[in-house]
């Protein structure tokens, strides 16, 4: 019995040693956050293997490495969903400490966030019916091909084939807010293929019957976390936490924990 006690004393007396470390360095961390002790990360749940539901939870790549780099800040991880369209600004205009959406770095983007190292590679891609006429991205430039093309509206698909193709005149854009719209667009014949990141190009072909990815690739690119330009000292501590993240294994571990080796 008196052990119980030594035990229960000590234990009390660490959990407040623990609290008052809490309220003197804002949970330990030291870092200037949205809401205090918080990570307040900006996602569109829409974007499996990176970002997705699973009943209430949103899990996925970006939600799990934005996990361990709140756990390495000292930090609670709050995980706000909105349209991809939104994120950049909620970051920008301090609604968000950070932006994970296998978000690519451009330079549009740079001008209004800073953005970490990049984590993970994604490529942009082409899905099409399986029995299109379409077989190549090259198909999508020929003069006159005039396709109507599905994108996810201010994704890098929608800036590009609007670049490439529609300022071009060789085909007409569709923008829709969720990638897997403009999957259903295409099953239904509304447009003739959907220009978009090829993780989760995978899983919607692989979800939907009767549609496949296109063997050659339209752009490779760069994920990154999106930060404000405002707070410094938060963007170098989220990069610095995620470059270790990067060295010691754990993020490679994440992802191929959702993205199996071919
Ligand atoms: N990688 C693309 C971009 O950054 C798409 C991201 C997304 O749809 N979540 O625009």
């Amino acid at each position: 019995m008196k052990k119980f006690f030594a035990i229960l004393m000590a234990a009390v007396l660490v959990m407040t040693m623990a609290a008052c470390a809490g309220e003197g360095s804002n949970n330990g961390s030291g870092l200037n956050t949205v809401e205090k002790g918080v990570l307040v990360m900006a996602t569109n749940a829409e974007f499996p293997p990176y970002e997705y539901r699973e009943g209430e939870t949103i899990v996925g790549i970006d939600a799990e490495i934005a996990e361990a780099i709140a756990k390495k800040l000292g930090l609670t991880l709050r995980i706000e969903d909105m349209e991809f369209d939104s994120i950049i600004s909620a970051v920008k205009g301090g609604k968000a400490d950070v932006g994970l959406a296998g978000m690519t770095v451009t330079d549009e983007r740079l001008e209004e966030v800073n953005f970490s190292a990049s984590y993970a590679t994604g490529v942009q891609v082409v899905i099409v019916t399986e029995d299109s006429k379409i077989t190549s991205v090259d198909d999508l430039f020929a003069e006159g091909a005039n396709h109507t093309i599905g994108v996810q509206l201010s994704t890098t698909g929608d800036i590009y084939t609007t670049g490439d193709i529609e300022d071009a005149g060789l085909g007409t854009i569709e923008r829709y807010n969720k990638g897997a719209d403009a999957v259903m667009a295409l099953k239904s014949g509304k447009i003739d293929c959907v220009v978009i990141d090829n993780e989760p190009a995978k899983a919607f072909v692989a979800a939907n019957e009767g549609l496949k990815i296109l063997e050659t690739e339209y752009i490779t690119e760069d994920y990154a976390i999106a930060m404000p330009k405002s707070n410094t000292a938060l963007a170098e501590a989220v990069d610095k936490a995620l470059q270790e993240l990067i060295a010691d294994g754990t993020v490679q571990k994440i992802i191929d924990k959702y993205i199996s080796a071919e």
